[in-house]
C-alpha cells in the first residue's frame, strides 16, 4: 500500500522522526511547517492522509483541521492528530474539530502503522467513489452530493457484539444518548442480523468464552450487505496481536477497555459520518448512471442504453435459440403539432406516448425512446406474428384515445406508424434487425400513415 502522507509539525525533530518511520514503510511523506502551509498542501498536493501537531505557534492543529473539513476541496482527506498530552480532553477537541483519529506523542509504531494503513484504506474507497462520480458526468462533486438530501446527521443505529452483560451494559448506557443500540450476545446470529438490518455501525467485543470474534470480523467482510458496514473492535489492553490482525481483516477501528466514554462517541461518530458520506456518494454515483441511461423528458431508457444492450440481447436470443422482435414507431405529422400548438404540447404528447407505450408492453420489454419521436421496442421471447399484434394493439391505442393538452385546450388526435422486425434464423446481426424495423417503418409512412409494416421473415 502506497499513499502519500503529510507530516505537519513546527519542530523539525519531530518532522524527521515521523518521515523516517514512513520512508521505512514506503510511504511518500511531504512536510510541512505551520498551519497555513498545511492547508496549501492539502488543497494541491493530493495528500492521503494527514499527520497533524496540535501545539503550533499561529494556527494551532485544532484550527487546521476544522477549517479542512469544513471545505469541501479537504474534507475527505483524513487527519490524524498527534498530541503530547494524553488527555481526554484534548483528544475529544481534535476529535469534534473533525479530525479521524489522534496518536500521541511519543508515538508508538504500530499505532502509528496501523492507524495510517486503515485510514488510507478507507481513503482510497472514497477517491474510487469521488472519482466515479465526478467522471461520470463533468459536474462537480458537489453538485453532485446536493442532488439528494444526503442522511448525514440522524441518530445512527448500533450492533453490538458482546455474550457479558456487565460489559454490554456499560456500552449500551454510554450510548443511550447517542445511538440506537441492539445486543447481540450470540456472535454466529450476528452475522445474519448484521445482514439484515441497516446498521450504520457494528460494535465487536474481543471478549467470548467460546469464538473467536476475529471470525465474525472477517464474515462480515465477506458479505455482500455488510462488506462496507463499519467495525469496531473493543479489545483488551496490551492486545495488540489482535489488532493487527483486525486491522488486516478489514476492521476499521478499536477500542481499548476499559472504553472512554467520550472516545467512544467520537470514534463512533467518525465512523457513521465516513459511512454515510460514502453511501451517500455511492448512491449518488449509481443516480448519475440511470440518468445517464435515461430519457428525461419520458422515463424511458435512451438511445445510448439501447445502442449498448441490444448486442446482449441479440446474443443471449441467438444462444437459446429463441426468438427476439423489434418494434421501431415513428408519431406522424409531429412537427405539425409542435407547429400548431407548441414545443411544450408537443412535450406533453410524447410523455403520454411513451406512458401508453409502457403500458402495453411487459416488464421484460426494453422500452426506448430513440430519438425526437421515435421510440424502438425490443422484445425477447416474442416472434414476428406475436410483435406485430403488440405493435397493431399500440398503433389502435394511440389513434383510438385523442390525448389531452390540458384544461381549455382541444383534445388532439395522434397516430402513429410502426415498423416490425424479428430474429432469423441463420446469419443476422443487431444492425440489420434494426435496419429492417426501419425500412419496415419507412413503408408504413410511405403506405399513409397510421399503420403497423411487419419486415418479411
Ligand atoms: P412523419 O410523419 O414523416 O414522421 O412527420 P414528422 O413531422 O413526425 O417528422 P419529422 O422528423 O419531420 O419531425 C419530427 C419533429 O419532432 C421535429 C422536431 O422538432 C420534433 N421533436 C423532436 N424532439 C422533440 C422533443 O423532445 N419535444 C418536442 N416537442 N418536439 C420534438
Ligand atoms: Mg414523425
Ligand atoms: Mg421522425
Amino acid at each position: 500500500m502506497t499513499a502519500r502522507i503529510l507530516v505537519v509539525d513546527d519542530i523539525p525533530a519531530n518532522v524527521k522522526l515521523l518521515e523516517a518511520r514512513l520512508l521505512a514503510e514506503y510511504f511518500e511523506v511531504l512536510t510541512a511547517s505551520n498551519g497555513p502551509d498545511a492547508i496549501e498542501a492539502c488543497e494541491n498536493a493530493k495528500i492521503d492522509v494527514v499527520l497533524l501537531d496540535v501545539m503550533m505557534p499561529g494556527m494551532d492543529g485544532f484550527e487546521v483541521c476544522r477549517r479542512l473539513k469544513s471545505d469541501p476541496a479537504t474534507s475527505h482527506i483524513p487527519v490524524v492528530m498527534v498530541t503530547a498530552l494524553d488527555q481526554v480532553a484534548d483528544r475529544i477537541r481534535g476529535l469534534e474539530a473533525g479530525a479521524d483519529d489522534f496518536l500521541t506523542k511519543p508515538v508508538n509504531d504500530l499505532q502509528l502503522m496501523t492507524r495510517v494503513k486503515s485510514l488510507v484504506r478507507l481513503k482510497s474507497l472514497t477517491d474510487e467513489l469521488r472519482l466515479r462520480a465526478s467522471t461520470t458526468r463533468n459536474i462537480g462533486i458537489e453538485e453532485l452530493l446536493s442532488r439528494t438530501n444526503p442522511d448525514l446527521f440522524s441518530r445512527p443505529r448500533v450492533l453490538l457484539v458482546d455474550e457479558q452483560p456487565a460489559s454490554f451494559r456499560r456500552v449500551v448506557q454510554m450510548l443511550a444518548d447517542a445511538a440506537d443500540v441492539d445486543v447481540g450476545t450470540d456472535p454466529h446470529a450476528a452475522l445474519f442480523q448484521a445482514a439484515e438490518n441497516a446498521y450504520d455501525a457494528v460494535i465487536i467485543s474481543s471478549r467470548f468464552a467460546d469464538f473467536d470474534p476475529l471470525r465474525l470480523c472477517s464474515q462480515l467482510r465477506s458479505v455482500d450487505r455488510t462488506r462496507l458496514l463499519p467495525i469496531i473492535l473493543m479489545v483488551e489492553a496490551g492486545d495488540d496481536a489482535r489488532i493487527i490482525r483486525g486491522l488486516e481483516l478489514g476492521i476499521n477501528d478499536y477500542l481499548v477497555r476499559p472504553v472512554d466514554k467520550h472516545e467512544l462517541l467520537a470514534r463512533l461518530d467518525t465512523q457513521v459520518r465516513r459511512k454515510r458520506y460514502n453511501d451517500h456518494l455511492r448512491a449518488s454515483v449509481a443516480q448519475t448512471i440511470e440518468m445517464a441511461v435515461t430519457d428525461g423528458l419520458t422515463g424511458l431508457h435512451n438511445r445510448r442504453y439501447l445502442d449498448n444492450h441490444l448486442q446482449t440481447l441479440f446474443d443471449r436470443a441467438v444462444a437459446r435459440k429463441r426468438p427476439l422482435s423489434v418494434v421501431m414507431t415513428d408519431l406522424d405529422r409531429f412537427k405539425s403539432i409542435n407547429d400548431t400548438y407548441g414545443h411544450d404540447a408537443g412535450d406533453l404528447v410524447l410523455r403520454e406516448f411513451a406512458r401508453r407505450l409502457r403500458k402495453n408492453v411487459r416488464g421484460i420489454d426494453l422500452a426506448c425512446r430513440y430519438g425526437g419521436e421515435e421510440f424502438i421496442v425490443i422484445m425477447p421471447d416474442t416472434d414476428g406474428d406475436i410483435a406485430e399484434m403488440v405493435a397493431e394493439r399500440i398503433r389502435a391505442q394511440i389513434a383510438q384515445t385523442p390525448f389531452s393538452l390540458g384544461e381549455g385546450k382541444p383534445d388532439l388526435e395522434v397516430t402513429v406508424s410502426v415498423g416490425v422486425s424479428s430474429l432469423r434464423r441463420g446469419a443476422d446481426n443487431p444492425q440489420n434487425l434494426m435496419k429492417r424495423a426501419d425500412v419496415a417503418l419507412y413503408e408504413a409512412k410511405t403506405g399513409g400513415r397510421n399503420r403497423v409494416v411487419a419486415a418479411a421473415a
